[in-house]
This record gives C-alpha cells, structure tokens and sequence, in this order.
C-alpha cells in the first residue's frame, strides 16, 4: 500500500498496520487491493456476528430513515425494549446505556462511589485487579491494573486498589477495610493475556462481597454478548453481580456500552447524576436488538462454546508440545495461545499470510473470532496460525 501522507492528519496514538479495509463480509474483510483476510480479531470481539450482516444492515438502514436520536430527555421506546432484553439475559434490573466499554466503567465507578457517599463513606475505595483493563478515560485507566496504561497521566484518580488478579485471599483481606465498596473485576482477562481464573473465583466473590455489603461489579466489555460461550462469563459461575458492564458485541460495530444493576444498585444514580447525550438512541438501540435476536435464534452461544473448544483442542494438539509454548488456553472463542517469549511479530508474519490475530501482554497470541465463524475458516485459521507459530518459535530459539 503507498504511503499517502494522510495517516499524518491523524493524532498519532495509534500503532496501525499498513493495510486499508474497504470491504467485509462473514468472517472476511477485503482491503484496498482487494485482498482477502481472514478475520479473527473481529474488531477487538466486536464483530461477533461478522461484517455487513444482511439482517443489521437492514435494521440500521430501515431505523435510518425513520428515527436517529431524541436524546435522553424523553423516552426512548426501542431503548426500553432493549434495557427490558438485557434484564432478562442478565437479570440484572435496570440499564444505562452509554457509547463505549470505557463509559460503561465510568458510570460502574460513579454508581460505587455514590453507593459509598450514601453510607457516608467520604472516600470510597474500589477495589481492582493487577493485569485488568477497564479503558483510557481517567477514572477507567486509575482502575486498570497495568502501570503502561498508567504512565505519563499522573496524577491518576484515587480510591482505586490494585490486588493480584485469581486470589480470592487477597480479596478477603482488601474488603476488611471500611471504606470499600466495591470490586471491579473482569471473568478472564481480555487485554491481560486471556487469563482465565480458577474455577469457582467468581463464586468466592460472590460471597466475601455478600458478606461485607460490597458491590461485585463485573466489567464484561470484552467477554459479553456471546464470546465465551454464555451470554456472559458470569453464568458459567451460576451468580449474579451487583453490577455489569458491557459493550463491544452488543452493537456489533455500531457504539454502544451499558451499566447494568440490580438490588440497592440498581436506585444509586438518581435523576441528574449521570447521563449521556448519544446513549442509547433509537439507532443503536434498534441494531442491539437485534444482534441478540439473531445470537438467540442461529443458537450462536452453543456454537461459540463447541468451536472454541475445537480451536483450542486443535492448537494443543499442534502446539502445545512445542518448546516455547506454554499454554493454551480460553473459553469459547476467547482464544490465548502463550508464548515463552515476545512475539508482536507474529501479527505482521500473519497479516502478509492474510490472517487477522493480535497478541496482549506481549507474549500471548490472542483470538478473538466472529461467532459465526465457519467450520471451514476454523480449521484454515488452525493450518495457518499453527504453521506461523512453529516457524517463528524455530526462527528465535
Ligand atoms: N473493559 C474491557 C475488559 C475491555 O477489554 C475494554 C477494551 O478493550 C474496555 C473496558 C474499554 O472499552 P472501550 O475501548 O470501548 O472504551
């Protein structure tokens, strides 16, 4: 692709690979000299339902010539629809709706911060895990658990403390103090190197916060709508938090995160607290309505589950007795494949290869395909990956 000089009018916060995407469709993204790619990044686990799906084009274009946005000062009846949807998924109680996996941890943060206030705790602690992310904005890069993220934007929010991720110990000792009210947490670490933790942490959450009147607050901007298998992670676990956050999948590309609560913290924000002028439209409404409609109907969360077990089995059996590889690992199609050593260079080898994968944490190949991917995409992203894989390990011993 030739360098056009445009790139330059961008504010350079982005580290992009030179290619241009000018088309999709399924699970395939074409670019600007029509080659062909196959996707399974989706967009960072937003695309579950792949590109230029017919029914959410649909949906979009017939909302776009009826009704885009009135703003949250009256009701929003496709947004009711939609809040009601979410509830019975979740049976969390209530919904705000906002524009990104970022808001929705914002609007998490301000809810446990006023639930504190409303006890008269003066400076309410959360408590968040090493190795998480929540976002960029300044309260969601204060709770996120990686000094990177971090560097360069101090003084970063207080009332956030950091505690090793898995350790339902280390939990049980931060909640004693007074003033946490709550935990923030993600069911497996999506940028943090698709860590999965032991079964039964979630549930051991669950009780300490039960226990000590804390908020279990789960960020599952990545993990929701589909991509492990559940509609989202906690249902693995049979609980229910105080608190949910959601984004990514839930408008397949269209912008759009949510809050979720239910119990005391479904009546923390009251009127005037919070809000967002674009959340929730009627546009993006009408297309998360259907994305759920279509995951629910195509049976997409058993296919999620079955697909993903059959990559990772796949893997391990090409892989996993490969020096260097030390594990492979994931729920669903929440794929991590980790390496013993630094291996972003795989991204380039695998995009020549027309292959879209990513790596998090530096050393952990991470995929996170469309729910509709095929059987037949499946076993080439197996083949191709395996083989990229072996040659690069060969080529650093
Ligand atoms: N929370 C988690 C777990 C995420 O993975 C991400 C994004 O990767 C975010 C929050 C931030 O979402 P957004 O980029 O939509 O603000």
């Amino acid at each position: 692709m030739e360098n056009d000089g445009k790139e330059d009018y961008l504010i350079p916060n982005y580290q992009r690979a030179p290619v241009k995407f000018v088309r999709g469709q399924g699970s395939i993204l074409v670019d600007s000299d029509d080659n062909k790619y196959l996707d399974c990044l989706s967009g960072i686990a937003v695309c579950g339902l792949g590109h230029a799906h017919p029914e959410l084009a649909q949906a979009l274009s017939d909302q776009a010539t009826n009704l885009w946005h009135t703003s949250n000062l009256y009701r929003i009846e496709l947004q009711e629809r939609l809040a009601s949807s979410l509830s019975e998924i979740t049976k969390q109680k209530r919904v705000f709706f906002c524009n990104s996996g970022a808001e929705a941890n914002e609007a998490a943060i301000k809810l446990a911060k006023k639930y504190g206030h409303d006890q008269g705790i003066k400076a309410p602690i959360i408590v968040t895990m090493n190795g998480s992310f929540h976002g960029r904005t300044m309260a969601t890069l204060s709770a996120t658990g990686n000094p990177k993220v971090h560097s360069g934007f101090s003084p970063l929010l207080q009332g956030f403390k950091h505690i090793d991720y898995d350790s339902a110990e280390e939990a049980a000792r931060a909640i004693q103090a007074r003033d946490v009210v709550a935990i923030l947490v993600e069911p497996i670490q999506g940028e943090g190197g698709i860590v999965v933790p032991d079964k039964g942490y979630l549930s051991k959450l669950r009780k300490l916060c039960n226990e000590t009147d804390t908020l279990l607050m789960l960020d599952e901007v990545q993990t929701g709508v589909g991509r492990t298998g559940e509609w989202f992670a906690f249902q693995e676990e049979g609980i229910e938090p105080d608190v949910l956050t959601i984004a990514k999948g839930l408008g397949n590309g269209i912008p759009i995160g949510a809050c979720l609560a239910k119990g005391v913290a479904g009546n923390v924000l009251t009127p005037g607290t919070h809000g967002s002028t674009f959340g929730g439209n009627p546009l993006v409404a009408r297309v998360a309505l259907k994305v759920l409609e279509i995951i629910e109907r195509e049976g997409l969360l058993e296919r999620a589950r079955h697909l993903g077990g059959w990559i990772r089995c796949q893997f391990k059996e090409k892989l996993e007795s490969l020096a260097g590889v030390i594990e492979i690992r994931g729920r669903g199609l929440m794929i991590g494949i980790e390496l013993d050593r630094p291996c972003a260079e795989i991204v380039e080898v695998a995009l020549k290869k027309k292959l879209l994968v990513n790596v998090a944490r530096g050393n952990v190949v991470r995929l996170l395909p469309p729910l509709i991917l095929k059987d037949e995409e499946a076993t080439m992203l197996v083949e191709k990956l395996s083989v990229i894989i072996k040659e690069f390990l060969t080529s650093k011993r």
